[in-house]
């Protein structure tokens, strides 16, 4: 998954962090892509911290596009 904003011929940076669903909490084998200037900022780290709060594994997105319809 990319993360931020990477700059044309940027060097990319790629992490890999424990996310869990937040729902079913299972544990989804998380690589993170980002800029490497973007990966230093503080924004970088509050943004991951989001997409982690809010993560949700794909069986769990579709259980949750199927309750919307
Ligand atoms: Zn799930």
């Amino acid at each position: 998954m990319i993360l931020g904003k990477i700059e044309k011929d940027e060097k990319r940076v790629k992490f890999n962090v424990p996310i869990f669903c937040t729902d079913c909490n299972k544990s989804v084998p998380g690589r993170i892509i980002s800029g490497e200037k973007y990966s230093q900022t503080r924004e970088f780290k509050t943004e991951l911290e989001h997409f982690k709060k809010n993560y949700l594994c794909g069986i769990c997105r579709d259980k949750k596009r199927r309750q919307k319809n």
